[in-house]
């Protein structure tokens, strides 16, 4: 599907075909985001919201007009809702600084689960350190999945919010965050979802969804660098203080006392990334105009394809075999008992031109629980094709001829 469109894929590594399948950690940008992002540079670069000069106005109505196309991208009720931040990573922490403020105090409690990516970790911790707070966790079940029987015990009346992420970035399964979100909605407490690693890959809807927090990065879907998105429901989002003070999310500012903006520039202190918003819609015309559908469907052809043959291979053991997922597959190599390293099998599969990623992945409570040092795991995205799974196989066999 469409690997003509991503130039990059061209190139040669080690004058191989470059088999790319490190999308979980960002994935290749389509011709049609670079060309905007160039056109933009040369066309239409003004800062936005405060000039009353013609490129200035262009470039906010861009600007503006890219942020109402995230809304419809992810069915959020308001362009209002959407915060456009540095990325995930950042979304979490101006959620954790601002909703910590706002809402947690000493003794309360905060939720994530074991999988979690260290985003959706450390600064909750953070807050809870500094409110002593208390952060607990939701255990997996034998799937791997978080174990929503569990939610019952671990929410109290101190409960102030869960975060969890959608899909796992180790694993690639999908959660059950549907009845979480309901579940914690019985007891008043609102949910944050980390869609860092489901939005490139499933119809991502805030309507159906109902969580009240959710964030992702644009670069993990084919958009640029440098972007995320914050979305809270707005009757949230109100509540909450500015998590940065500057230009732009004031109304008035004196010595005494400065009021805040409305939504969403309350949360957009300083000059925000009005070039990589443009390139961000320009990508999600490219998506939609394959079709979101089309994707996951090909995507999963992909996925358990690719479980399938590394299950033919003697040793190999894949986490959460089976089991839906969307993008990533993790596995490690045996032989007579013995783990071959993940750091040895990755770098033998990149000499053969096949790019994957070894290691914790940034979630180490959940590879500590795996009980192994590390994963190595294959992501998929649109451009990938059974060629390149076919490659990364036999690599995968010449790679463990040689560490045996
Ligand atoms: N959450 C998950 C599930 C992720 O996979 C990642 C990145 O891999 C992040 C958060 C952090 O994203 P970023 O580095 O774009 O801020």
């Amino acid at each position: 599907m469409r690997r003509e469109d991503f130039p990059i894929l061209e190139d040669k590594v080690y004058g191989k075909r470059l088999v790319y399948l490190d999308n979980a950690a960002t994935t290749q940008r389509p011709r049609a985001l670079i060309e905007t992002l160039t056109d933009a540079y040369y066309h239409h670069n003004a800062n936005i919201h405060r000039g009353v000069h013609h490129l200035s106005q262009d470039a906010t109505q861009r600007h503006e007009e890219a942020r109402q196309k995230v809304a419809d991208f992810i069915n959020a009720r308001s362009a209002k809702e959407i915060i456009f931040t540095k990325g995930t990573t950042d979304s979490l922490n101006m959620l954790a600084f601002s909703f910590g403020e706002a809402f947690v105090k000493e003794g309360d409690e905060v939720v994530v689960s074991q999988l979690e990516h260290h985003s959706n970790i450390v600064p909750w911790q953070m807050l809870c350190e500094r409110k002593k707070a208390k952060l607990k966790v939701l255990p997996l079940d034998k799937n791997l999945l978080i174990d929503t029987t569990q939610l019952n015990n671990i929410l109290t009346n101190r409960t102030r919010i869960v975060s969890i992420a959608q899909v796992s970035n180790v694993l690639g399964t999908i959660q059950p965050v549907e009845d979480i979100i309901r579940l914690c909605h019985q007891h008043h407490i609102p949910v944050c979802i980390d869609g860092a690693q489901s939005t490139p890959h499933l119809n991502v809807d805030m309507q159906s969804l109902d969580c009240d927090f959710f964030v992702f990065s644009a670069h993990k879907m084919y958009g640029p660098t440098g972007l995320g998105v914050l979305y809270g429901k707005q009757e949230w989002l109100d509540q909450l203080p500015p998590a940065e003070g500057g230009g732009e999310m004031i109304e008035h500012v004196s010595f005494e006392k400065t009021t805040y903006n409305t939504l969403p520039y309350k949360f957009e202190a300083g000059t925000p990334d009005f070039i990589s918003s443009c390139a961000l819609a320009a990508t999600i015309d490219y998506i939609n105009g394959i079709g979101r559908a089309d994707i996951y469907d090909y995507e999963q052809e992909l996925t358990s394809y690719l479980e399938k043959q590394l299950s033919t291979i003697e040793g190999v053991k894949v986490y959460a075999q089976g089991k839906e997922k969307a993008g990533a597959v993790s596995f490690n190599v045996y032989h007579n008992g013995q783990l071959l390293h993940p750091f040895d099998v990755g770098t033998l599969l990149d000499h053969q031109g096949v790019a994957v990623r070894t290691g914790h992945h940034c979630a180490e409570p959940l590879i500590d629980y795996l009980g192994v040092p590390g994963t190595v795991r294959a992501s998929v995205a649109m451009y990938n094709t059974q060629e390149d799974l076919d490659i990364l196989i036999t690599a995968l066999k010449r790679a463990i001829e040689m560490l045996i």
